[in-house]
């Protein structure tokens, strides 16, 4: 299975360019679709998932016109967005029973049987008589897969899932999604560089509209390998600096302020060789767009 986008533009009314020739080729796995606030992932995904129209371009899935066979497509998708809505006096087994029969499944046992299996499945079996309204963060965002796995769906869409997770919560959530991406093609829409260099087998670069770069993460990163070079930076007037050098990101590190550059060659002057990561390629290409 392949998601396919091609030349998929939209500006919105008030002028903002959210999408500008976005071509993009997804394969079955999870897939990263990394931006910072304002990009243009969230209208990226409410595309796919056919709920916004597009000005300009294409989306196939296989052979599926997506945009064109709105009900087909949405037969086959399972979407998480930012902000998931749920009644929260529901209980939640009966919600996702209610919502698999929203879904066509009319016989009762075999949504006794669906719904049981798919919060094993997202270990939420044991809680499945509490409310909704009851959960912590990352038992919503596991409610929110649960039900966006209702109708076995080939592809399902992941808008900012970690945000405001802890770092447990966050781990567990990875590794459903690690799980369900054996399969079926999963995209996890995202402004945080650990999600995509945890998980993902491929990924995309989006600012202000447009892909700066499609890529392999693992790939990408042995590409910056002995290019990345760290110094601590007591005394340094910045300006001066990112004149000399390409600048790619600043950190605090055990009360330490350090800064990361980039550079093909030994650039002296104290700096250490780092090992690189997705960060760096992240900020890189961030700082480096036309
Ligand atoms: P992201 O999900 O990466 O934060 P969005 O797709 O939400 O990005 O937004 C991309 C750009 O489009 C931003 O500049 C945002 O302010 C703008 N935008 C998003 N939705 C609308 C809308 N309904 N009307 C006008 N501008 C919008």
């Amino acid at each position: 299975m392949n998601l396919t986008i091609n030349n998929l533009s939209k500006t919105y009314s008030n002028g903002v360019q959210a999408l500008v020739n976005v071509s993009l080729t997804i394969p079955n796995g999870l897939f990263g679709l990394l931006g910072p606030n304002g990009a243009g992932k969230s209208t990226l995904m409410r595309t796919i998932a056919t709920l916004q129209e597009a000005d300009n371009g294409e989306i196939w899935m296989d052979d599926l016109n997506v945009l064109e066979q709105k009900q087909e497509l949405k037969q086959t998708l399972g979407y998480l967005p930012q902000e998931f809505g749920f009644y929260p006096k529901d209980r939640a087994f009966n919600l996702l029973d209610q919502l698999s029969m929203l879904k066509g499944i009319k016989d009762k046992s075999e949504r006794k049987q669906l719904v049981e299996y798919i919060m094993k499945k997202v270990n939420l079996w044991d809680d499945r008589k509490q409310r909704i309204g009851t959960f912590s963060g990352g038992m919503k965002q596991r409610f929110g897969i649960a039900q966006a796995l209702l109708g076995n769906p080939k592809l399902i869409i992941v808008d900012e899932p970690t945000a405001g997770l802890d770092p447990y919560e966050r781990r567990r959530f990875h590794n459903l999604l690690a799980e369900i991406g054996k399969d079926i093609i999963v995209i996890l829409s995202t402004h945080i560089v650990d999600d995509v260099s945890n998980l993902c087998s491929n990924m995309a670069i989006i600012d202000k509209g447009r892909i700066l770069l499609q890529t392999d993460p693992g790939e990408i990163i042995k590409d910056f390998e002995g290019k990345i070079w760290e110094k601590d930076i007591i005394g340094i007037n910045m300006e001066d600096f990112e004149k000399e050098y390409h600048v790619i990101s600043t950190r605090l590190f055990a009360g330490k302020n350090f800064v990361r550059i980039f550079s093909e060659t030994d650039p002296d002057n104290d700096f250490k060789s780092v090992e690189s990561i997705l960060e760096d390629v992240y900020f890189y290409t961030l700082s480096t767009r036309s």
